[in-house]
């Protein structure tokens, strides 16, 4: 099994080399040649095993050219060693019946970027030993809030490795900002953008684009990089944690194996739901990817219509990691659903580049749709919604899972389909966006004039839930990156960090 760019090209490449270079070069995506397959057999022995056995059997799977041993040592660099605060590492927590939440923010930043960002580093710096890279890695991040923070810290201090981090200057939350103004690591830079989050990720591409800016770092013993989710190395450990949820699904004799789910997934960039589509066509169980969107529905409107659209008003909203209008892991999609048409991809791709629009038609639709179903909340829905599930369960949901509880209800009651178990995947602690949390959860003059840190005390009140003690330190942690730049001298800002 090789990797090759979803908008064709001669590249054919080892899994090693996809995670080093990132992007391929003609600006596609890197996607496996084959899908891997499982059986029940393989699905059963998932269920008594830790979820770092379950990476090491679903991750050498996709990473063939890597040993056993290497992903073995891989995994347990990421997931070992006390770096979550659960042992489950990603538990499924029972809120109703058929309705189950895949917490995925007991890492290191209390948000599911995590989930993948422990491992890549690891993953890439295996890569570098195994091809006998000698440049220094430049890893360049675009972060709608949270990638930024989970990468900083997955590769501070990581060997033959530099890492420089833009987030949109008014884009982010409060204790988004600060998780990262103050990173420590002596491999690391952290800049504001003037704009918001596809400012900062097209600027990103643009660098990863510029044929003679890249040879004159080459010149210099500099490779860029990338650890946003169109990183292949992003992507992969994301799969892990459908087949761990259904494992655990299982083992509570929720479902029997066998038994379809439905994901429903608060989703941005189509990195996460994408993970799970490779969990299907790898054998999971799944009746349907519910997408969740927040007001920017540019993907409910792709999955309903066929037509791609960016060309709408930008909104900026409670649940800003997925304030986005170009979800770039779309395109990896589109690549397995029309069976590898590279070429018609690129075409795609080109048009929404120069239209910010394209149509896949009525044929690839309706393949979508076979798997897929959207819908959206905007904020006052999702704001009450917190509100209703605390109410009713107890249980303190953040902005981004509100949105997918909230749709896993639209898509019960549409599809009429009672029975079948909802995964709703929980993408970050309640603490991360505590403001829009508590805004939901109490009147609004008890907040008056509390600050973030005063507010993480009023969730833990409320909620019974012990704040990370990471949020709880931002407090005092010195502020150590306040450079500021306009989306144009983006390219310059990262040449002068390389030189000091
Ligand atoms: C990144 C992020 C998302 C969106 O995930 P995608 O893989 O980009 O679809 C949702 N919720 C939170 C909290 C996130 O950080």
């Amino acid at each position: 099994m090789n990797y090759v760019s979803t908008r064709g090209g001669s590249e054919n490449i080892k899994s090693a080399e996809a995670i080093i270079q990132g992007l391929s070069a003609n600006g596609g995506l890197f996607v496996p040649t084959e899908i891997p397959t499982i059986d029940e057999a393989f699905l059963s022995g998932l269920t008594n095993i830790s979820y770092q056995d379950r990476a090491k059997q679903v991750l050498s799977r996709f990473l063939v050219d890597y040993t056993q041993d290497e992903i073995d040592a891989c995994v347990m660099a990421a997931y070992g060693d006390n770096k979550f605060d659960t042992t489950e590492i990603a538990p499924v927590y029972p809120l109703r019946e058929k309705d189950a939440v895949l917490e995925l923010w007991h890492g290191p930043t209390s948000a599911f970027k995590d989930m993948a960002l422990q491992l890549l580093p690891q993953l890439l710096s295996t890569a570098l030993k195994k091809t006998g890279e000698k440049s220094e890695i430049v890893i360049l991040v675009a972060t709608s809030g949270d990638t930024g923070k989970a990468a900083l810290e997955g590769f501070k201090d990581v060997d033959q490795i530099k890492i420089a981090v833009f987030y949109p200057q008014n884009g982010v939350s409060e204790i988004q900002r600060r998780q990262m103004i103050t990173q420590e690591g002596g491999n690391v830079t952290v800049l504001a953008v003037k704009g918001n989050f596809d400012d900062a990720q097209t600027g990103v591409k643009r660098i990863f684009n510029d044929t003679v800016y890249n040879e004159e770092l080459h010149e210099d013993g500099f490779k860029l990089s990338s650890a946003n989710s169109i990183n292949w190395g992003r992507l992969v450990p994301q799969i892990v944690y459908y087949f761990s949820a259904y494992a655990d699904l299982v083992k509570k004799g929720t479902i029997a194996v066998g038994d379809k789910v439905n994901f429903v997934v608060p989703t941005g960039n189509f990195g996460n739901i994408l993970a799970g589509y490779y969990a299907k066509r790898m054998g999971l169980p799944v009746n349907k990817f519910v997408c969740a969107s927040n007001a920017n529905n540019v993907l409910t409107d792709f999955l309903r219509t066929g037509v791609y659209d960016r060309n709408r008003t930008f909104h900026k909203t409670a649940s800003p990691s997925m304030d986005i209008l170009i979800s770039s892991n779309l395109e990896r999609l589109l690549y397995h659903v029309t069976d590898g048409n590279d070429a018609q991809v690129a075409l795609w791709m080109q048009s929404l580049n120069e239209t910010g629009r394209y149509d896949v038609g009525a044929e690839v639709l309706a393949k979508i749709q076979e798997l897929f179903w959207a819908d959206y909340a905007d904020d006052e829905t999702t704001l009450a919604n917190i509100r209703k599930v605390f109410d009713e369960t107890h249980y303190t949901m953040d902005t981004h899972t509100s949105v997918a509880e909230y749709v896993a209800n639209t898509y019960r009651t549409a599809s009429g389909d009672a029975d079948t178990v909802n995964v709703i995947l929980s993408t970050a602690s309640p603490y991360k966006f505590n403001q829009s949390v508590l805004e939901a959860l109490v009147e609004k003059d008890t907040l008056e004039g509390k600050d973030e840190f005063a507010m993480l005390d009023c969730l833990a009140e409320i909620s019974g839930l012990i704040v990370p003690p990471a949020l709880a330190s931002l407090k005092t942690a010195p502020i150590r990156h306040t450079t500021v730049c306009a989306k144009e001298e983006m390219p310059e800002v990262v040449k002068a960090y390389l030189k000091k």
